[in-house]
């Protein structure tokens, strides 16, 4: 049985060949998916009997196994999703004022071991499959429109067109081709999740075309940003295939911090990296690099190594991002205090960066950047290490 979450439109576009059938159907098919969001080949009212009954025998629509589903005080959402094998992955949804982010995980655990990170921390389990990705924003899209929740923020009810009979899980109606009316609950897309989204290249990519396709999810390319811990190769072939916004894992100004920090800056260090950021810049939907900046008490954060950082990014179009470093046991790490942050902030900007703080959400439901660890295993100790852990400062 093939899954539709596992195609993208060249993919569909096969399976209807195959099939003998017109590429049209392709696009009505993907409309009912992606953007009707039915989770069955039988609701697609528009298709023939004859077809549907086909297209039943050899094909289905299955989103993921949801293990929890939790909220935090500042309406953060996350979602454990089984894959199988005891690993869960974690997605989160994070509403703004003017959006609705939804991070998603591209691996279950992660290979590259960074010193900072509870997914490295864990190991890496295995890559996830383009029905794995794409189904993380199909689900976040229909759980949330189910509980009424707009773009807008406007109770989706409200504005509910005539016709359809689809239902959520919830039995609230999902009727609209609610995304090419702008109503999607998620407008943007994050590869921030578990997993270093280069190393499942494949499927990412497949996944990345589904976000942008308007057959599917519509996103343009500047609303979906994939963040790197910097796989030069994958970068260049992004660059390539799917160029869409661009984050890369810096936290480090020097090469032998960095080493430490970020393994994977052994096999491909800072200049090769900063080059390649520099190629990818050619093609990018937005004109800068947002570089990350785990911000570690004592490891990374003096006002010299702000200094450092200016000079070697000096002739790089960039943004900084310093995120506050999220605590899990065992780490030995130590957030940053704010003034530190504050101070290492300034020198980024008097040296002309635009430098923002990430605001930290939903770590009280562990949904922050770097505690997402997913294992269903996990979820007693991680629930018992809530007590003594002290929260990060909540820095803006
Ligand atoms: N593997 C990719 C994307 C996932 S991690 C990458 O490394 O870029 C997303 C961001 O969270 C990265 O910048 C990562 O360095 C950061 N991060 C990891 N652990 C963290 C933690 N405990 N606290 C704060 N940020 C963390
Ligand atoms: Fe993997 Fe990113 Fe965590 Fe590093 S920070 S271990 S690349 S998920």
């Amino acid at each position: 049985m093939i899954n539709l979450l596992d195609l993208d439109a060249a993919d569909l576009a096969a399976f209807f060949a195959g099939l003998g059938e017109k590429p049209f159907r392709a696009k009505q098919v993907s409309h009912w998916v992606h953007q009707r969001l039915v989770d069955d080949v039988g609701a697609m009212t528009d298709v023939s009997k004859a077809l549907r009954g086909r297209l039943a025998a050899a094909a289905q629509i299955r989103g993921p196994a949801v293990v929890s589903d939790t909220t935090a005080a500042d309406g953060t959402r996350k979602w454990l999703l089984d894959v199988g094998g005891g690993n869960a992955v974690e997605t989160v949804y994070i509403p703004e004022d003017d959006r609705g982010t939804l991070c998603i995980s591209s691996q279950a655990g992660c290979a590259l071991d960074c010193a900072f990170c509870s997914t490295g921390r864990q190991g890496f389990n295995r890559n996830l499959t383009t029905a794995e990705i794409v189904g993380q924003l199909w689900h976040a899209n229909r759980a949330l429109l189910a509980d009424g929740v707009s773009a807008n923020g406007r109770p989706e009810r409200e504005l509910l067109p005539p016709g359809g009979k689809a239902r959520s899980a919830k039995g609230a109606p999902m009727t609209a081709p609610w995304i090419e009316q702008g109503r999607a609950p998620i407008t943007n897309v994050v590869m921030m999740g578990m997993g270093e989204p280069l190393a499942n290249y494949d499927r990412v990519r497949a996944a990345l075309g589904v976000f942008l396709d308007d057959d599917a999810y519509g996103l343009s390319r500047r609303r979906v940003t994939l963040s790197t811990s910097g796989l030069v190769p994958a970068l260049d072939r992004l660059r390539d295939d799917c160029p869409v916004a661009l984050a890369v894992s810096l936290h480090a100004g020097n090469d032998a911090l960095r080493d430490r920090l970020v393994p994977i800056n052994r096999k491909y260090p800072l200049a090769a990296l900063l080059a390649a950021c520099v190629r990818y810049l050619d093609r990018a939907p937005r004109d800068f690099v947002t570089f990350e900046y785990v911000m570690l008490d004592g490891v990374n954060d003096a006002p010299a190594q702000a200094h450092e950082l200016a000079a070697l990014v000096r002739d790089i179009p960039c943004k900084f991002n310093l995120i506050p470093w999220n605590p899990f046991p065992g780490a030995g790490f130590r957030t940053s205090p704010r003034a530190r942050i504050l101070a290492f902030q300034s020198v980024l900007m008097d040296a002309g960066f635009v430098t923002t703080i990430r605001k930290t959400r939903g770590e009280d439901i562990d949904a922050a950047c770097g505690q997402l660890a997913g294992r269903v295993q996990d979820r007693t100790r991680r629930a018992i290490r809530m007590r003594p852990v002290p929260a990060a400062p909540s820095v803006h």
